[in-house]
């Protein structure tokens, strides 16, 4: 059924009028693939249905929240509950007191958090009492990570360690840029010498332990190793931005998957967002007793927000946690992940196609590389011609992938061998129109 009208051009053309691209966040405009965002109109466990009523299987879910699929119906039964309570009180409730408790239960490197409204103010919020709690101003970030939007995590590489970072935005001054230092993922001679150069003035280095913002990418065990070693010996802190892998790629996050590989390993702060909230803005950071209480108002550093720890949306994040933390929850997801991770590679070498995938739990990254990639320069070497007639060959047979080569991919608990399997089924038929 083709309708006459093309209503999400119809939208995105009004939406463009009004909205800076047309969208609210930069890569749901379609600039990289080309063509017209789909308008959701609505979406119920692996599914949304766009404006002209077409329906996709849906790989995104919200970048990362909807590890249930969507309207989960105890989650939308706690949060119909919540709404009737009040919506934001500026007060304490006592659903922020079990949230805090229930992550702190499930991840042992936190005695304590704070609730926030998004992973930009989490990861931010963790950078500052990083350095209010070292009184330095020095921070490691690496090259393809991702922690939000805040300015001094806005950066890129400069021409060299012993150089400053170079803003990646406009409206970044070079004097906030030139704390954070960049570095390239999974390398370790370089991480040593930043340490060796810049080391007693390194308030944090801040990672994703498994990228998912250069597709997907794991660090190393070596890699991480070290970085625990060398953020102890110079006094450091080794800061988890979890927020894409908390409760995504394991029920502790990616941190109990490095503790079972590096004895007693853990991270000093640990940023979360995306599932912890369930699709409704929520994010959280928290650490030890003794790092967290610098917070106001015990502490000197300040952090505060009107929103913070909002009484739906900890109801919803509650509610999701409920879900996740029933046995077998993760073995399933990550079983269905892999299935699809795996027959896609199946698929694209059956067609000629140099393919490589990865996945944990219930996250996954595939590229148009013969080989998984370690860093983000390697990620960049997939052709973007190729991936993009990947990508809209896939959206025409209603599967919907994250629109750009360098994001990646998430399958919820409500995705089925069905849905798998006509995944594959499309995905054979573009791989083969790809090799003519
Ligand atoms: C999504 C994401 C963020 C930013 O979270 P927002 O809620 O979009 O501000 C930070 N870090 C990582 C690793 C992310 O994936």
């Amino acid at each position: 059924m083709t309708p006459n009208t093309d209503r999400n051009e119809e939208l995105f053309e009004r939406a463009r009028q009004r909205i800076p691209g047309g969208v609210n966040s930069p890569v749901r405009a379609f600039r990289a693939v080309g063509g017209t965002p789909r308008f959701v109109q609505r979406a119920q466990g692996a599914h949304f249905w766009d404006a002209n009523g077409q329906r996709y299987i849906d790989y995104i879910g919200s970048w990362g929240p909807m590890i249930l699929g969507h309207g989960h119906p105890a989650v939308v039964e706690a949060v119909q509950q919540a709404v009737l309570d009040g919506f934001s009180f500026g007060a304490p409730t006592e659903r922020e007191v079990q949230l805090a408790e229930a992550i702190v239960h499930l991840m042992p490197s936190m005695d304590m958090v704070r609730l926030v409204s998004s992973g930009t103010e989490a990861a931010m919020s963790a950078l500052r009492l990083a350095r209010g709690a070292t009184g330095r101003k020095r921070i490691i970030k690496f090259e393809g990570c991702y922690h939000g939007h805040a300015d001094a995590l806005l950066v890129k590489a400069g021409s060299g360690l012993a150089t400053f970072g170079n803003p990646t935005s406009a409206g970044v001054p070079p004097e906030v840029a030139q704390h954070t230092v960049v570095l390239e993922y999974n390398h370790i001679g370089q991480l040593e010498e930043a340490f060796a150069l810049h080391g007693s003035d390194i308030a944090c280095l801040m990672i994703e332990p498994i990228a998912g913002n250069m597709n997907f990418v794991r660090a190393s065990v070596p890699f991480m190793r070290r970085c625990r070693e060398l953020c102890d010996q110079h006094g450091a802190l080794l800061v988890f931005d979890e927020v894409m892998t908390g409760f995504r790629v394991a029920l502790g996050g990616a941190q109990s998957l490095y503790a079972r590989q590096i004895p007693g390993f853990r991270p000093d702060l640990t940023v979360l967002g995306k599932v912890i909230g369930g699709g409704m803005p929520l994010a959280a950071f928290g650490g030890p007793r003794a790092v967290m209480e610098q917070l106001a108002p015990m502490g000197p550093v300040y952090q505060a927000g009107t929103l913070s720890g909002n009484p739906v949306a900890t109801a919803c994040g509650l509610a999701t946690l409920e879900q996740v933390t029933r046995p077998g929850f993760y073995e399933a997801l990550a079983a269905r992940t892999r299935a699809l991770a795996d027959g896609l590679a199946v698929v694209a070498r059956s067609e000629g196609i140099e393919f490589s995938a990865d996945c944990e739990g219930g996250m996954f990254g595939f590229f148009l590389l013969p080989e998984l990639p370690q860093d983000y320069r390697s990620v960049m070497r997939t052709d973007a011609a190729r991936f993009n007639a990947l990508f809209h060959g896939l959206l025409e047979r209603g599967v919907y992938i994250a629109p750009a080569l360098y994001e990646a991919g998430f399958v919820s608990a409500a995705h089925t061998d069905d849905d798998i399997a006509t995944t594959l089924e499309a995905a054979r038929e573009v791989f083969a129109s790809m090799r003519a």
